[in-house]
């Protein structure tokens, strides 16, 4: 499985139970990356 520490709104994150469209700002701030454990502020937003 690929880690590219970006967060896609559109597709969610169904590895870490995020469904599709679940906004980022919704992610707890102690939320961690479930295949690589880096932090949500390792993480950038795709945003367009
Ligand atoms: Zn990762």
């Amino acid at each position: 499985m690929e880690c590219e520490h970006l967060y896609d709104e559109e597709k969610g994150d169904p590895a870490s139970g995020f469904a599709p469209g679940t906004r980022w700002d919704e992610i707890p701030d102690d939320w961690a990356c479930p295949i690589c454990g880096a932090p949500k502020s390792f993480f950038k937003l795709v945003s367009e």
